[in-house]
C-alpha cells in the first residue's frame, strides 16, 4: 500500500520481525546486494531503521551518521538489543531522530546465563565435559577445581542487568561489591568509584556495562593485574569493554586464573589465541539467546515502531534520543 511508511532493514532479523515488518512497512534492506542503489533511490524517502544482530549472529552494520545522511526524512532507530552501541545515538540525538531499544525483556535472561558462565568457568565445566569424551574418565578423574565458595564477586555495572545478577548471586552466599560511576538507588552491596580498587579486593569480575567509547578497554592490564592470580574474569557487556590482547596475555602468563566470555572485540572472529587456551570459556554472544527471550525482543522492536507511526510514543526510547510528543 502506498501509505505505508518506508523502512529500512539493515540486516537479517528474527523471521517473527520480519514478517511484522513487511506487514507495517515497505521494507528496504541494506544487506541487499544493490544496497548502495536502494539507498540512493529510495533513501529520501525512509523514515524507520530496524537494526540489530537478531538470532543470525554475525557483524552488525553500524547506524552511522554517514548513513543517517542518506536518510534526511529519518524519524526512528529501533535496534534489537538493550546494548545500542552499533547506533551513534548522540548523532541521531542532534538530528531530532529517535533511538529505540529493547530493555527489561531480557534482564533475567541474561542474569541466568551470567551466572551459569561464572560457575562453568570456576568448576572448568566445559573442560570437564571434554575429559569425560575424550576418554579420560577411567584413566583419572577430573583434576579438582577452583571454587566460588571463597570469593567475593565484584560486578562492573550495576544497571538492571547488574542488579538481576546479584540477586542471583546473593543467593550463594557469596559477598558482593560494584563498581560504576555513580552509586546505584537500592542495593545493598558495597560500591567502588574506583574500578582499581574493586578489582583488588575481589576474586571474580563480572562485566555488565554498556559498549561504546566511554567504556572502551575499561578492562585493561592494569585492572586484571589488580584482579590478580586467582582472579577469574567474566564477560557478558561487549567485547569492546575488555582489552582483548592485554587480556590474553594475562591468562596466558597467569595473571589471572581463568575467565569467561561471552563477546569479542570482532565478532563472529574469535582471535585464535584464546581458543587455544584450557582456562576460557567461550561462548558466541548468547546471552539472550532464547526463543522466549528473543520473541520479547523482537515483539519491543516491532512495537516501539508500530507506536511511533500511530503518533505515540515510542515505548523504550534511549537516553540520548528526545521524544517528539507528535509526529
Ligand atoms: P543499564 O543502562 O541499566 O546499566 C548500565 C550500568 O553500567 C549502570 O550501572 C551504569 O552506571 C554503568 N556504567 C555505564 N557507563 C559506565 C562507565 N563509563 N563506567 C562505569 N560504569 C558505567 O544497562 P543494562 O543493565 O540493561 O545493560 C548493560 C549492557 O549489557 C548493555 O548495554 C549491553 O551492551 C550488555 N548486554 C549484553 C548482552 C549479551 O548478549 N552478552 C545481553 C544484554 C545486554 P553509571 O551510569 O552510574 O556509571
Amino acid at each position: 500500500a502506498p501509505d505505508r511508511p518506508e523502512l529500512l532493514q539493515t540486516g537479517p532479523m528474527m523471521a517473527m520481525v520480519e514478517a511484522q515488518l513487511k506487514q507495517h512497512f515497505t521494507v528496504h534492506r541494506l544487506d541487499a546486494p544493490d544496497a548502495e542503489q536502494v539507498l540512493a533511490e529510495a533513501g529520501p524517502r525512509i523514515r524507520a531503521v530496524a537494526t540489530g544482530v537478531g538470532s543470525t549472529g554475525g557483524g552488525v552494520r553500524r547506524v552511522t551518521a554517514a548513513l543517517m545522511d542518506k536518510l534526511p526524512a529519518l524519524e526512528i532507530v529501533s535496534n534489537f538489543g538493550v546494548g545500542y552501541d552499533a547506533v551513534d545515538a548522540e548523532e541521531a540525538g542532534r538530528r531530532g531522530v529517535v533511538v529505540t531499544n529493547t530493555p527489561g525483556v531480557l534482564d533475567d535472561e541474561v542474569a541466568d546465563l551470567t551466572i551459569a558462565l561464572l560457575l562453568a568457568t570456576i568448576r572448568r565445566l566445559p573442560q570437564a565435559d571434554r575429559h569425560l569424551r575424550a576418554g579420560k574418565w577411567p584413566s583419572g578423574g577430573f583434576p579438582l577445581s577452583p571454587t566460588l565458595r571463597d570469593r567475593t564477586v565484584g560486578i562492573v555495572g550495576m544497571g538492571r542487568i547488574g542488579k538481576a545478577i546479584g540477586r542471583r548471586l546473593a543467593g550463594f552466599g557469596r559477598p558482593i561489591a560494584y563498581h560504576s560511576r555513580r552509586p546505584a538507588e537500592g542495593v545493598p552491596y558495597a560500591h567502588y568509584p574506583d574500578l582499581i580498587a574493586l578489582a583488588r579486593d575481589v576474586d571474580a569480575l563480572i562485566v555488565i556495562v554498556p559498549g561504546g567509547p566511554e567504556t572502551n578497554n575499561m578492562i585493561n592490564a592494569e585492572v586484571l593485574e589488580a584482579l590478580g592470580p586467582k582472579g577469574v574474569l567474566i564477560n557478558v557487556a561487549r567485547g569492546s569493554v575488555v582489552d582483548e590482547p592485554a587480556l590474553i596475555k594475562a591468562l596466558q602468563d597467569g595473571t589471572i586464573a581463568s575467565a569467561g566470555l561471552d563477546v569479542f572485540a570482532d565478532e563472529p572472529n574469535v582471535p585464535e589465541a584464546l581458543i587455544g587456551l584450557d582456562n576460557v570459556v567461550l561462548l558466541p554472544h548468547v546471552a539472550s539467546a532464547t526463543q522466549v527471550t528473543r520473541d520479547a525482543m523482537g515483539q519491543l522492536v516491532v512495537d516501539n515502531l508500530l507506536a511511533w507511526f500511530a503518533g505515540e510514543p515510542p515505548l523504550t526510547p534511549v537516553p540520548e534520543t528526545p521524544v517528539r510528543a507528535t509526529v
